[in-house]
């Protein structure tokens, strides 16, 4: 099946075929006629299967006819986090081109006098964030009633970061006619009674999670004690097949210090975390797509649905805690036909997470690439020799002090958070540590084939490159 099957206009088949797409991905296969038809849909799907241009095509079509009226947006689409919003817009502006659709983006940490005076000369397509959305309808600035046209992405995100309320609320703003359509990664039950109570009589669409189904993502696992995860991580990132690489971290935090330490010690490197104004990360990734630089530190909520091609390696500095997390952060490798690698640094207090992982997706990770790091990385310090980096010390005693500071009492200034979306975002991925501290520790010991000093198969080529 071509795209030119699936009924879309001349113009989007040119602006579609532009972009180098000859073959539809199977959520855009299943969604794109059902749209264009009208119908309500929900689509189960992550990102990383081209679900974005599933709903982008067809409503760019839906639209082309009929007129915008000041304050009045035509079609609306909620995200949860900014960057999400800015890589829809992205993707409306890829394929609108021989549109003439007007766009507007209303997201937190911009100004909000843009946006107002792009709202009143009338907009097509609405890109938003809940919190801003509804800041500015309770002040006037926006009429939801001629929004004949609803897609609430990534719900499962939404409902993580507590938006579900202001969801519900913006859908009893909008024609009771209207076409829903719903994307998720996952259906837990908040979210299909969503859908329940919005959608009506809607097709259902379900792709395999990339994590299961993507058989190009190489995913490995390196066994490390907590103080020789940051020599690892660059004796990974100095290989010479990692041409850009994401680098996962839980806490805000790590990506602040490990952000530093890499561009210290000569990396090309940038950050994005929830911490950082919109505007700075938006440039920094634009650094990141230019190749300015080619590592991107970055945390979970700030990087969920990163539309970046072409990563070759993705690592995990730390474990997630949630499962789903790891899903996410390797679907950023090996996307769309290309192959990646994604390599997990694990340390023995994180034995109960991998096991969450496994279970999830039904994957041991990595069962040929371990490694013993202790004999590969030196230890940061003189006094740390192998033996005070052993099992034991490094369990009990390395985590355990800063995740209860998180908790609240002794909590640093630097991770406050701030009011409204920002607040939603911020408080999402310092909240996560005390919940999952809790389930991770204590540690297990170490399976038997990945015994101090041993290989448990052969070298990965990664770990034997030392210069950049
Ligand atoms: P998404 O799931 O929307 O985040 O898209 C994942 C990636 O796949 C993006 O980089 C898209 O540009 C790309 N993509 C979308 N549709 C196709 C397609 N039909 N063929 C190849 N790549 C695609």
């Amino acid at each position: 099946m071509s795209f030119a099957d699936l009924g879309l206009s001349d113009e989007l088949l040119r602006a579609v075929s532009d972009a180098g797409y000859d073959t539809p991905t199977p959520i855009q296969k299943g969604a794109i006629t059902p749209v264009l038809m009208g119908k309500d849909l929900i689509g189960i799907a992550q990102t990383g299967t081209g679900k974005t241009a599933s709903f982008v095509l067809p409503m760019i079509d839906v639209l082309a006819e009929g007129r915008s009226r000041a304050r009045m947006p035509r079609s609306l689409i909620l995200e949860p986090t900014r960057e999400l919003a800015a890589q829809v817009a992205e993707n409306f502006e890829k394929y609108g081109k021989y549109h003439n659709l007007s766009m507007t983006l209303l997201i937190g940490g911009v100004q909000m006098g843009d946006q107002v005076k792009a709202l009143e000369k009338g907009v097509d397509v609405l890109i938003a964030t809940p919190g801003r959305l509804l800041d500015l309808f309770e002040r006037g600035k926006i009429l939801l009633t001629a929004c004949d046209l609803l897609v609430i992405d990534e719900a499962d995100r939404m409902l993580d970061m507590g938006f579900i309320p202001d969801i519900e609320s913006i859908c009893q703003k909008l024609p009771k006619n209207r076409q829903t359509m719903l994307f998720s990664a996952t259906m837990p039950p908040p979210i299909k009674k969503l859908a329940d109570r919005f959608l009506n009589d809607p097709k259902m669409i379900e792709v395999a999670r990339p994590a299961t189904a993507n058989k190009n993502i190489d995913q490995q696992i390196v066994q490390v004690a907590p103080r020789a995860k940051q020599k690892m991580l660059e004796e990974i990132l100095s290989g010479k097949e990692v041409e850009t690489a994401i680098v996962f971290c839980n806490k805000k935090v790590t990506v602040r210090d490990l952000t530093s330490k890499l561009r210290r010690d000569g990396f090309r490197v940038g950050q994005i975390q929830g911490d950082m104004e919109q505007k700075d990360r938006i440039a920094e990734l634009d650094r990141f797509k230019a190749g300015e630089i080619n590592i991107l530190v970055a945390s979970d909520v700030a990087a969920r649905g990163l539309d970046i091609k072409g990563v070759s390696h993705v690592v995990n500095y730390d474990v997630p805690w949630q499962p789903d997390d790891y899903v996410h952060r390797i679907g950023r490798t090996g996307r769309a036909g290309a192959s990646g690698i994604a390599i997990t640094l694990a340390t023995r207090a994180d034995a109960d997470a991998v096991d969450a992982i496994e279970k999830l997706t039904k994957h041991k990770i990595g069962g040929k690439a371990k490694a013993e790091p202790e004999t590969k990385a030196e230890p940061e310090k003189k006094a740390e020799t192998p033996k005070a980096e052993s099992p034991r010390v490094e369990n009990s005693d390395e985590d355990k002090p800063k995740r209860r500071r998180r908790g609240g009492r002794g909590r640093k200034k630097s991770d406050e958070v701030t009011p409204g979306v920002e607040a939603a975002e911020a408080a999402y991925e310092d909240d996560r540590p005390d919940t999952a501290a809790a389930k991770a520790l204590p540690a297990k010991p170490l399976a038997p084939e990945v015994a101090e000093g041993e290989w448990s198969g052969p070298v990965p080529s990664f770990l034997s490159v030392g210069a950049r």
